[in-house]
């Protein structure tokens, strides 16, 4: 195989070490990590798979800073100001940010430098905006004489949180959960995934600089051993999971022993439905990029393609070129637009299923091999097939791979698009504006974007239906998973 030619930014990646009440700490008893290049399968660095007795640490660590008065009392406005001067500390170190991600993860640094960073810094001005709002009410109980209590709510921030993080938005998905974590006056024990642990290295670094307490957030690498120490841990009071449905029911079930409170945001195989009457001009780059960006590894990717039998062929032969302008290459490379997938049992995983919907009947109209280079890159794919026991029409397969159906009759849309076990997010294009409301109603999804596509917001409640998870990141709603609300009545008759 041949090594890529253009020519790669250098990059400079943080020790891999845990960052726990302040301190860079190694774990001696643990099992070392490889860490790799997912565009040239190099080894980039090493990581400890801490175990419980440094989960112990951060967590003792996390439950002293959570109590001490320096986060305790802190004044809302000064925990605003310091979300603000970590969004600040992001902008300043934006380029090394995002050639982490591109190294660690393979994305495109055409995306880690225009998407993943700035939507960190977005999300964190918009959080900073929240500490100050929230706040509980008085309520008049409903059965005790009037005016003889005095009853209000206390909205207090629920105890140390346990954020685990997924890879395929490595930074952005931490955000996620520090962001409303640390809003609501929560402090938290982190774990980026094993594949790409650095881009949340360099940002405890930049939280250590933007003045936060030590202690509030603590960073533990390792893989799933250690995620689970962390969902097993009696001081955590939250899980916050980003991760498979299959790991997402195993922590169901692990909190169920002490009914720790959890949010699970989840995989997803979410529709792409085209109506008759569709700008296929929006249509078919628009359902390119929902399943093509981020080498098709994102949880919300439009995998499942629903269009017209009459328009069918020219939909497919359209998403299908746009697919051929994503110039194939490391992250690194500054013209790259499609990364590889971002390890080899990433790789296998979508190869075995792209394999087995071949098998079982699907035809391949483009794509469907690996890329004959060093690397984990797969060629953007698209099978086509009706039936829908097919295993690539129903598994995740988390890569650039599409499943396209063909369909006669608009009243079975909802039906189609509803025909999986998940729900995260639905893709609509229609120029009828009665159709994308109905539709929008009777698609069980978290999010349904109408003639746009893959689109969050942090305003915009996130997260899924069905096995899509539990609970909601993102916007107002996220604080009823970080906050605890108590009712006083004192007698005042
Ligand atoms: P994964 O579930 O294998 O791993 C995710 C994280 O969980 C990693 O940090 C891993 O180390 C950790 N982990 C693994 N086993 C664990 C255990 N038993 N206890 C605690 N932690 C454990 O998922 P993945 O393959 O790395 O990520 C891809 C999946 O994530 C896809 O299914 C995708 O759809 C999903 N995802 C969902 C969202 C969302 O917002 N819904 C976003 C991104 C990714």
């Amino acid at each position: 195989m041949n090594a890529p030619e253009s020519p790669r930014i250098a990059v400079q990646l943080p020790d891999g070490l845990n960052y726990v009440n302040g301190q860079w700490i190694d774990d001696p008893d643990a099992e070392r990590i490889e860490v790799r290049d997912p565009a040239t399968e190099a080894i980039i660095g090493a990581i400890p798979c801490s175990t419980a007795a440094t989960v112990d640490r951060a967590v003792a660590a996390a439950t002293r800073a959570f109590h001490d008065p320096a986060w305790a009392s802190l004044a809302p406005l000064a925990r605003e100001a310091l979300l603000h001067r970590l969004a600040t500390l992001i902008e300043e170190h934006a380029s090394e940010l995002a050639a982490i991600e591109s190294l660690d993860n393979g994305k495109p640094l055409a995306f880690s430098s225009t998407l993943d960073v700035p939507v960190c810094v977005q999300w964190l001005r918009y959080f900073a905006g929240w500490p100050s709002k929230l706040s509980g009410r008085q309520l008049a109980p409903a059965m005790l004489p009037a005016g003889s209590t005095h009853a209000y709510t206390l909205r207090e921030p629920v105890g140390v949180v346990g954020a685990i993080v997924p890879w395929n938005f490595p930074l952005v998905l931490a955000v996620w959960k520090l962001a409303p974590a640390l809003a609501a006056g929560c402090t938290v024990v982190i774990k980026p995934a094993e594949q790409t642990p650095y881009s949340l290295l360099k940002l405890a670094q930049l939280i250590e600089a933007a003045g936060f307490p030590k202690g509030v957030v603590n960073v533990v690498l390792g893989d799933g051993r250690t995620g689970q120490h962390i969902v097993d841990h009696p001081g955590i009071a939250k899980i916050s999971f980003t991760g498979s449905t299959a790991v997402g029911k195993r922590i169901a079930a692990c909190v169920a022993n002490d009914l720790k409170r959890v949010t699970l945001e989840l995989g997803g195989k979410s529709p792409t439905v085209i109506l008759p009457d569709a700008d296929l001009e929006t249509a078919i780059p628009g359902a390119a990029q929902a399943v093509f960006v981020n080498s098709g590894q994102i949880c919300f990717a439009g995998t499942r393609l629903f269009a017209p039998r009459k328009t069918f062929d020219r939909v497919l032969d359209g998403i299908a070129s746009v697919g051929a302008t994503f110039k194939i290459g490391a992250g690194l490379e500054p013209d790259t637009m499609l990364g590889p997938v971002v390890s080899q049992r990433q790789l296998d995983s979508v190869m075995g299923r792209v394999e087995a919907g071949i098998k079982a009947g699907a035809a391949v109209h483009s794509g469907g091999k690996r890329v004959a280079r060093e690397g984990y890159f797969v060629e953007p794919t698209i099978l086509v097939t009706d039936d829908r026991q097919n295993p690539a029409y129903r598994e995740e397969v988390f890569g650039p791979v599409l499943t396209a159906t063909p369909y006669d009759d608009l009243d079975e849309l909802a039906a189609l698009a509803n025909d999986t076990e998940y729900g995260l997010g639905a893709h609509v294009y229609t120029r009828d504006l009665s159709k994308a409301h109905q539709l929008a109603r009777k698609i069980q999804a978290g999010t349904v974007w109408v003639n746009t596509q893959l689109a969050p917001d942090p305003h915009l409640p996130f997260g899924g239906f069905k096995q899509s998870g539990w609970g909601r990141e993102n916007g107002e709603d996220v604080f009823a998973h970080y906050l605890e609300t108590k009712s006083v009545v004192v007698n005042i008759g």
